[in-house]
């Protein structure tokens, strides 16, 4: 498959913007049953991509993303798409084509469009980027490219799906708790959270505003990079995007790992850990050794608190967050007559918002009520604190620390579903650089073994760098992913049905294709 970086200088230079998006239009529709999208418009895709050859023939220089079909997961506001949460509570009655209409685009997709990037759909997710698995999306599950079976991670499960399917070149996802390297992790693919601040989260529908980052998914490093430099950078209209200097990424030389200090962190390699993944991130260990880089084995003692510390800080952010959902403001609005307000608010919210949301209003809910404030919310910020010292404390030794993304590969779809305890559990590695605000990309490092019946399944390994130390993490995963190459063997199946996956340099230069 071509990548973003290819087919964006193509276009510049003058091939038909149209080639690739017809493609992944295609790609789409063939590979509908995976459940990835939750909005595509053909026709104002493919008017996007004529736009594009018309500026260029009247000499207008196009950006860095020219023509590439990039899929905006649906907590994003788009103005000229719906805007869902995979939420029935923002449609008007329960029905995708009602979704409410974002009068605004986001930052980021505003700097999608200015970087000339095709925006080609928006894609499903868990309802309000609460899940793991993607089944707790108000419409329709995620189904894993590598085996439908499987899920596909969440809650950015629609775009990491959308990337490893061949149906998009890139895909933006937001990353709460671990909703972009988890994801990215079961489906193959690179995911990058950036740092708390780097990117703006204005125009993102908010989960847990201390902790919500907004980042690139992609086929490999570098296109990640791209899709990282054209969305990272100050914006006036969010107050905390930082104004701190943007070091752009894309052309950051690979690190050649002699030198570097890599940190294995003991608590992440505990019980519980699936032993094929833990091989799998131990060779990935092995070869950056092998290849130069010292391994530092380090402890960060408070890693045990991050489920619980998450669990209480996103829960109580949310139940606030979501308080705007009324039945009045914004989409669905559930009205008995003769009913007071009290009874709207209680029947709205009652049949818009799903079950996980529910719980999760609740338990924030009860987390910040008078009386047990002291004992949940204050404690659960202190416990963040220790695991922000931490990981100080570990970068003041090493450049980057290697874990697993997840305990296990991708799980069964339904195999989780009712133990919500089991499911946050499984966030075990990825919570803590949330809490603590820092970069983390997920890259894949190999598959499990896979049986007749069972086919073999990605694997991801994550590098986390200090805050906004993207450029430190840029090079450490380019070397990363050149010494894993040789692993990346299998071909992921749902790839056969795409057009755009097929689609070659040369195709592209010639026009055909799609
Ligand atoms: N799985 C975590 C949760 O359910 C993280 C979600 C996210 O990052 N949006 O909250």
């Amino acid at each position: 498959m071509i990548s973003a970086r290819d087919l964006a200088a193509q276009v510049r230079g003058g091939a038909d913007a149209a080639v690739a998006t017809r493609a992944a239009l295609d790609s789409i529709e063939r590979q509908r049953e995976l459940g990835a999208f939750l909005h595509v418009d053909r026709e104002g895709a493919l008017a996007q991509a004529h736009a594009l050859n018309e500026r260029r023939r009247s000499g207008v220089p196009l950006g860095a993303l020219a023509g590439v079909p990039v899929a905006v997961k649906d907590l994003l506001a788009t103005r000229d798409a719906p805007t869902t949460c995979a939420s029935k509570i923002l449609t008007r009655d329960g029905r995708l084509e009602t979704g409410w209409r974002a009068p605004y685009d986001a930052t980021v997709v505003e700097r999608l469009r200015a970087a000339d990037a095709i925006l080609i759909g928006k894609t499903n997710l868990d309802e309000f980027a609460m899940g793991s698995s993607n089944e707790n999306s108000g419409f329709f599950p995620v189904h894993n490219p590598w085996d439908p079976a499987h899920a596909p991670g969440g809650s950015s499960g629609g775009s990491a799906a959308s990337v490893a399917a061949g149906s998009s070149c890139l895909a933006l996802g937001t990353d709460t708790g671990g909703s972009i390297r988890q994801p990215a992790a079961f489906c193959g693919v690179v995911g990058l959270k950036p740092s708390y601040g780097r990117v703006s989260r204005y125009g993102l529908v908010a989960f847990a505003s201390s902790l919500d980052v907004i980042g690139p998914i992609a086929n490999d490093v570098a296109d990640a990079a791209l899709l990282f430099d054209v969305i990272a950078g100050a914006d006036a209209r969010d107050s905390t995007c930082t104004t701190a200097p943007l070091v752009p990424c894309f052309n950051v030389e690979s690190q050649v790992p002699r030198g570097l200090r890599v940190g294995i962190p003991a608590e992440y390699f505990q019980s519980g850990l699936d032993p094929q993944v833990e091989s799998a991130v131990r060779r990935a260990a092995q070869r950056l050794e092998a290849a130069g880089a010292s391994l530092v084995p380090i402890s960060l003692p408070h890693t045990r608190y991050g489920v619980a510390t998450y669990y209480l800080i996103a829960t109580a952010e949310a139940s606030s967050n979501l308080a705007r959902f009324d039945g009045v403001r914004f989409g669905m609005r559930v009205e008995a007559p003769g009913s007071d307000l009290a009874q709207l608010y209680a029947k709205s919210r009652g049949n818009g918002f799903g079950r996980e949301v529910k719980r999760r209003i609740m338990l924030g809910t009860y987390a910040l009520s008078a009386g047990y404030y002291d004992a949940y919310y204050k404690r659960a910020q202190q416990a963040r604190a220790l695991i922000v010292q931490d990981f100080q404390a570990a970068f003041a030794q090493v450049d980057v620390l290697l874990t697993p993304v997840s305990p296990t590969p991708a799980f069964k779809l339904g195999e989780k579903t009712d133990d919500p305890l089991t499911m946050y559990l499984a966030d075990v590695y990825t919570l803590p650089a949330s809490l603590a605000g820092l970069p983390a990309i997920s890259l894949p490092c190999g598959f499990t073994a896979g049986t007749a019946n069972a086919p073999a399944l990605p694997i991801g390994c994550q590098l986390i760098a200090d805050s906004m130390q993207e450029p430190v993490l840029f090079r450490a995963a380019k070397a990363l992913e050149g010494l894993l190459a040789d692993l990346q063997t299998s071909l992921c199946p749902a790839r056969a049905q795409s057009p755009l996956s097929m689609l070659t340099n040369s195709d592209v230069a010639r026009g055909v294709g799609g």
